[in-house]
């Protein structure tokens, strides 16, 4: 089969690899979509920390497939089209055990720690099987469409910690995939929902997308938010949010920073005076992604609408040129 292989910075290479086959508790899944994400872009560029050696390793984490070979013990079958999760762990930690396997001491993924979703084919190692990351589709949404299940659960994750409600007036930083998916799941709780970005396009695009209102600019802001969810990998987004946030707003600093960027000058009276909930979330569990599944499986959130490109494997690197440039929002890989 074929398979995009991590070979150092700037060096994606599609490379010929064996099928994989099923052992004792393993599924293999024919990838039919995965997308890519800015984590992707990162492993691209030699920039993540778990592809800090060129390790051969294939990337790829948002995808759905169709089974296509099934280890002894396993009660999946041939043929069912399933959305996995990429996310599991040690099982044993405390917070593997509280659920959190986003949080383990030891955390591995599909595409990060393991061989993910850029192939024809991905084997799901015996414990993402058991921990119930595959999940069959019953319904007809399409497989790319699907795969974004993957960014929405973490976007659940970090709207959920900021506990918005119909009364609040929420901003987010940054129009890119993640902040448009913050828009649709702040509307569906009935919140009014503000959109700060610079680039025009993407201010128009958000509007589009259903956001009340956008600004490029947070100074233009109407009312000072009760959440504030900071989308982009912005230091200068995190003070901003501190200063317009209301008293007793949440804010999720949403978004990573880049490591030579992350040490932030923050006025923490803010917090301390405004009685502000400063939080983070990163990646999701799988009760997270079962829930953003039904959201798309509904249609009250249509990630297909955020595809702007399509490729087959073989033009995997064209699609991350594309993706690198700024000028798609989700490009997704039809192997
Ligand atoms: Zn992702
Ligand atoms: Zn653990």
């Amino acid at each position: 089969m074929q398979a995009l292989v991590y070979r150092g910075p700037e060096r994606l290479e599609l490379e010929e690899r064996p099928v994989p086959r099923a052992r004792p508790g393993e599924v293999v899944v024919h990838v039919d979509a995965s997308s890519i994400c800015g984590t992707d872009l990162r492993i691209a560029a030699g920039l993540h920390r778990a592809y800090a050696e060129p390790n051969g390793r294939i990337p790829g984490h948002e995808l759905a497939g169709t089974i296509a070979d099934v280890g002894r013990g396993v009660g999946l079958s041939e043929g069912a089209r399933v959305f996995v999760a990429p996310n599991y762990g040690c099982g044993r930690c405390r917070a593997c055990r509280r659920g959190a396997v986003n949080l383990c001491e030891t955390p591995r993924a599909l595409g990060i720690t393991d061989d993910g979703a850029f192939a024809e084919y991905v084997r799901l190692p015996h414990e993402l099987v058991e921990q119930g990351n595959v999940m069959r589709l019953e319904t007809n949404v399409e497989q790319a469409a699907v795969a974004l299940a993957e960014p929405l659960a973490c976007v659940l994750r970090g709207s959920r910690a900021c506990r918005i409600t119909a009364r609040d007036l929420v901003l987010v930083f940054g129009a890119g995939p993640i902040g448009l998916l913050h828009v649709s799941i702040a509307r569906l709780a009935g919140a009014h929902v503000v959109v700060c970005e610079p680039d025009e396009k993407r201010r128009r695009r958000a509007l589009d997308w259903g956001a009340d209102a956008v600004v490029a600019d947070p100074a233009e802001l109407n009312g000072a938010p009760d959440a504030v969810i900071v989308a982009a990998p912005a230091p200068e987004a995190q003070r901003q949010a501190l200063e317009l946030a209301a008293p007793g707003a949440r804010i999720n600093f949403f978004a990573g920073l880049p490591r030579d960027r992350a040490l932030v000058e923050l006025d923490t009276n803010l917090v301390h005076y405004k009685e502000l909930l400063v939080t983070g979330t990163t990646a999701n569990t799988n009760a997270d992604c079962s829930e953003a599944l039904a959201l798309i499986l509904d249609g009250r959130v249509d990630t297909a609408a955020l595809i702007d490109a399509r490729f087959e494997l073989a033009a995997a690197r064209d699609a991350f040129a594309l993706a690198a440039s700024g000028r798609a929002l989700k490009v997704v890989i039809e192997p």
